[in-house]
């Protein structure tokens, strides 16, 4: 396994993975690496010749006040599983790299950035679609792999890729999960205990919203009532969203029908979790 620093240099190694006509799967990533992240590096693994790993805490998706700063970073210990997992480069940019002095080129996305997340997180898919291009044409890859967890992302990139005309396939994984169904998440290790003890509750309402569903309740509000009513009775937990949007739009829905997302964020005391489930009618 190398580890590259220089976008120069990433660029040459995917120029002569081309000539040799080997494919790249690329597992775009801000470290602190856990299963959720290797499932997507296995995923590569499995489907590509050489598999390419980032690691880089992107300034650009976080706003004032969010976690930028104490954002959790241990390269050596994410360099240890990648190496484990046969990835074959991490790609571990500086910040002076990534942004040069007087970047002045940012991507933006109509419609698919305005609902759910973006709502309290203004600019953040405008840090994400810009740091996703920028990598594409840094790790020129035939498969991108992502988490489902992070629906919104994933549906912006997919769009990002069409639209753009980029000559790679967007694979979405499925949300890989702690036995009590807890999504796993970087930020869960800012978790106290007894926070950490409250946090299945976010699990927990959207498959009690799937059970509502399967039962023909077919009204999203009474079905995001619901969901609200069961977080608000764990003590560390406040609701920031909780919406029922259309699987492909992400336009939010007065009845279920079709193929749909439900999504929320939760504060678990200070930390902001999120998570979602797609239903089929
Ligand atoms: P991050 O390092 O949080 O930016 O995540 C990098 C990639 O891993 C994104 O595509 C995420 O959607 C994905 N990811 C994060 N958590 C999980 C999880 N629990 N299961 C599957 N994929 C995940």
């Amino acid at each position: 396994m190398i580890i590259i620093r220089s976008i120069a240099k990433m660029q040459a190694y995917c120029r002569l993975a081309i000539k040799q006509k080997k494919t790249i799967g690329f597992v775009p990533t801000m470290g602190a690496l856990h299963v959720g992240h290797l499932s997507l590096i296995r995923a590569a693994r499995k489907k590509n010749d050489y598999v390419v790993v980032s690691i880089f805490v992107n300034p650009a998706q976080f706003g004032p006040g969010e976690d930028l700063k104490k954002y959790p970073r241990n390269f050596k210990a994410d360099s240890r599983l990648c190496q484990k997992e046969g990835v074959d480069v991490i790609f571990y940019p500086s910040t002076e790299e990534m942004y040069k002095k007087g970047h002045k080129v940012y991507i933006e996305v109509k419609d698919l950035d305005k609902g759910l997340c973006a709502k309290y997180r203004p600019g953040h898919f405008r840090g994400v679609a810009t740091v996703v291009i920028k990598l594409f044409n840094i790790v020129s890859c035939d498969d991108a792999y992502f988490g489902q967890k992070d629906i919104q992302q994933a549906r912006i990139i997919s769009a990002l890729v069409r639209d753009l005309n980029f000559p790679l396939n967007v694979n979405i994984l499925p949300t890989v999960r702690e036995i009590d169904g807890l999504a796993l998440s970087s930020r869960n290790a800012y978790l106290t205990s007894s926070e950490r003890a409250d946090a299945p509750v976010l699990f927990d309402s959207l498959e009690q919203a799937r059970c509502l569903i399967k039962n023909g309740q077919r009204d999203a509000g009474k079905i995001i009532y619901k969901i609200k009513e069961m977080i608000s009775g764990k003590e560390s937990a406040k609701v920031q969203y909780v919406e029922i949007v259309d699987a492909d739009t992400l336009e939010p829905l007065k009845k279920i029908k079709g193929k749909v997302v439900i999504a929320l964020a939760v504060f678990i005391g200070k930390t902001r979790l999120i998570d979602n489930i797609i239903v089929k009618i």
